[in-house]
């Protein structure tokens, strides 16, 4: 699905009423309620290697929600992975009256921008804070003030109010700059005071994302990649094309290029053969896309999915999985898309789970990776052929083995014309749960 985009944007120029005050500041605001990558202009998109990356940053007043992610998901130069990602984001708790969050830069720092970035498909997206700042004293070697900002000669200087709460659900940036002709001054610290977005369930807290601080005296900054970064592979006879997006990824993009691609060029067109069924020619046409953090909302650990001819991968599974479950979990992913040339919606559900993630893992473990030996059954217990993933393999590799070859194909069959448990008869003579008694006891004799 290609997401619309709408963008907002506004701009205006305050003068800060505190001392020293800043000749003017301007306050630039991007909305969409559509964007998945923090592309809002005027706002440039978040940076990664600001003058908050490696800053201290501290709650001092409020607490954090049980369900927020920790601090460093502000400065960490990653942005969540869809528009409602607890645990990517920052966010107080709903009863945290004088929510407080302290920046310490570690040093004077002459400050040329402070830009926030927030995203929710409800209302914790709109942005409503209030933002001093404070130097340190002349060499920025004092602790920050701890009186409260607002109060007379508390060593605070506000330098904006903001509030984007009335532009609704979505992403929403704010940043906040000098006069073309002037920074916002020189601070080390900076002091958030967010307000939760009016809600009558106690939902109000903003998801913040990211929170940057440019600095006027560093070289430019890097920022987060908003053009998509795509990449199509054929197999040799041009009948399969597959497009891999790693926009959220750069850093793997040349490894799965090299490592995964090729298994994909091999296996697809081996698995169409292994599988398909006249009349239902599998999607010449696939989409790979890499995605950061938890890729289904709030189910961590999920390796990859997919959704007809699209398939996404957790690229943190990738990582830390590249030389060992990365690519036979792509290999596994490939044939639920060979599998989808049946899957209109009046053959949804037709078929058990546990075949037809038996049938990804039978190809995976039996044969892609075999030597891996990684549906090997060691425990009598577990040799239950409706267990699903790699036990069901394993029992499909002995019906295969010992009973109809075309197993695979025969099943596929099953999307359109129906499954019944009485097709076990049908095949061989035996129902499955004869078959499973004798599966097992070739397991354990
Ligand atoms: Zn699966």
């Amino acid at each position: 699905m290609i997401a619309a985009r709408l963008c907002f944007t506004g701009l205006l120029f305050i003068s800060a009423p505190a001392t020293p005050a800043p000749a003017a500041i301007a306050i630039q605001t991007g909305h969409s309620p559509g964007d998945a990558t923090f592309n809002l202009p005027p706002v440039p998109p978040p940076a990664l290697n600001d003058a908050a990356t490696k800053a201290v940053f501290k709650i001092t007043g409020g607490q954090a929600d049980s369900h927020s992610g920790a601090l460093e998901v502000l400065h960490d130069g990653h942005i969540p992975a869809s528009s409602d990602s607890p645990r990517e984001n920052f966010f107080f708790a709903p009863d945290s009256a004088g929510a407080a969050l302290l920046i310490d830069l570690g040093r004077g720092i002459n400050l040329k921008s402070i830009a926030t970035y927030s995203w929710h498909q409800a209302g914790r997206a709109g942005q409503q804070y209030a933002l001093y700042a404070a130097s340190g004293g002349k060499d920025g070697t004092q602790p920050a003030p701890d009186a409260a900002p607002d109060s007379p000669g508390s060593g605070w200087t506000l330098l904006a109010k903001v509030d984007t709460s009335a532009k609704g659900p979505g992403q929403h940036a704010v940043e906040l700059s000098g006069s073309p002709q002037a920074t916002l001054g020189k601070y080390r610290y900076l002091l958030f005071r967010p307000q939760a977005n009016p809600d009558p369930s106690g939902f109000g807290q903003t998801f913040f994302s990211e929170i940057d601080v440019t600095d006027a005296n560093a070289p430019e900054v890097q920022r987060l990649r908003t053009e998509p970064l795509l990449d199509t592979y054929q197999t040799d006879d041009g009948k399969y094309t597959f497009t891999v997006d790693s926009t959220r990824s750069p850093d793997l993009r040349e490894w799965f290029g090299k490592k995964v691609m090729p298994a994909v060029k091999e296996w697809y067109p081996k698995i169409t053969a292994l599988i398909s069924v006249p009349g239902f020619p599998p999607p010449d046409k696939m989409s790979l896309r890499l995605q950061e953090g938890e890729i289904v909302p709030g189910n961590r650990g999920i390796p990859a999915y997919a959704v007809g001819g699209n398939i996404v991968v957790s690229s943190d599974f990738m990582r830390s999985e590249a030389n060992r479950e990365a690519i036979g979990c792509v290999i596994h992913e490939i044939v639920h898309v060979a599998q989808t040339s049946h899957w209109g919606p009046q053959n949804h559900g037709r078929v058990p789970t546990w075949i037809v993630e038996g049938v990804a893992d039978y190809v995976r473990w039996f044969l892609f990776e075999p030597e891996s030996r990684g549906a090997v059954i060691h425990q009598p217990d577990d040799a239950r052929y409706d267990a699903s993933y790699r036990t069901t393999a394993n029992f499909f590799d002995w019906v295969i083995r010992n009973h109809i070859k075309d197993l695979p194909r025969k099943l596929n069959a099953t999307f359109s014309t129906g499954y019944h448990a009485g097709l076990w008869r049908d095949w061989t003579g035996k129902s499955v749960q004869e078959l499973a008694a004798e599966w097992k006891k070739s397991l354990f004799p």
